[in-house]
């Protein structure tokens, strides 16, 4: 872990070590705390301005105060890329309703705990754009209410746990029989007539910011796009499949259930994607002042 981080902290800047929050905390005995993921590149947020919508949607579906105005919180996004010199990685937010004493009940007088930190990672030079990775597919387990981007991720994590075990990167959730989505990705494939389908918005996956970003590229660039859900079969038959986030933009899957997608290889639309998105989302972001 880096230890050198300056983090935020209910209006304070900690070193990390010294950052604490109370065990009543709700997010560590509820996990009652939504989150967001917002990529750095070259100290620049991407796609801000949709992360800081979609924390105030899981905000509001919780009955959970913003602690903090919305151009304060992208000050703040601004100040914590500039104090630890962040150049590429991402900014990790967390809004809990804060500490109270047990009870199943929502608290009448909680203050939300506000924590941000920064991870540097190398987000453009991803090893797995030049491969893709695999996946396997397991049942969705999760709660019933995935477009709230909560911090109850032990399901997640599980079925990655599985995916490493099998010798696969990562886990697409399956439930009555169509693919909800990945870990923590959107899932999507393109049909060997060059379609790109993706699940419709729903309550069973989160509405992905990169996703709404790439489907609206594809549709500018001429890809027909077919919000629908589609089976582990159809995705195994598909030319590409690829998954979206925050940090991964588009990245390329080359096997399902251990089931060649394509060629094997990195499909020429998900690397498309990929590229337009980087580009049009560069050159959109906002300059850390
Ligand atoms: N779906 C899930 C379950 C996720 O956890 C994530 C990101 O963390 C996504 C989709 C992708 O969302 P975004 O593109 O906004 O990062």
């Amino acid at each position: 872990m880096n230890v050198n981080r300056i983090v935020y902290l209910d209006g304070a800047w900690l070193e990390e070590a010294e950052a604490k929050v109370s065990v009543f905390d709700r997010g560590f005995l509820f996990a009652d705390a939504v989150y967001e993921v917002t990529a750095v590149i070259g100290g620049k947020l991407i796609d801000y301005a949709g992360h800081a919508a979609r924390l105030q949607r899981s905000l509001d579906e919780l009955a959970l105060a913003c602690p903090m105005a919305p151009e304060d919180l992208l000050a703040i996004h601004r100040e914590i890329v500039a104090r630890n010199a962040l150049d590429e990685g991402l900014i990790y937010l967390q809004i809990s309703r804060g500490p109270a004493d047990r009870d199943f009940a929502f608290p009448g007088t909680a203050s939300p705990t506000l924590v941000l930190f920064t991870q540097a990672k190398a987000v453009l030079d991803n090893p797995y754009n030049q491969t893709g990775i695999k996946v396997i597919t397991v049942p969705d387990q999760r709660w019933a209410r995935r477009d709230i981007k909560t911090v109850q991720l032990l399901y997640p994590s599980m079925a990655k746990m599985e995916a490493l075990r099998q010798g696969a990167q990562d886990a697409w959730l399956v439930e009555d029989g169509f693919v909800t989505e990945a870990t923590s990705a959107n899932a999507h494939i393109v049909t060997v007539e060059g379609r790109l389908v993706t699940r419709p918005l729903s309550h069973a996956i989160l509405p992905g910011i990169t996703r709404a970003t790439i489907v609206a590229l594809a549709r500018a660039a001429g890809i027909p796009v077919e919000e629908r859900a589609f089976t582990p079969e159809e995705a195994k038959q598909a030319s590409e499949a690829f998954v979206t986030s925050a940090t991964n933009f588009a990245l390329p899957v080359v096997s399902i259930d251990g089931a060649e997608v394509g060629n094997g290889r990195p499909g020429p639309i998900t690397g498309r994607m990929r590229a337009l998105y980087i580009a049009e989302r560069l050159s959109l972001a906002e300059p850390v002042t």
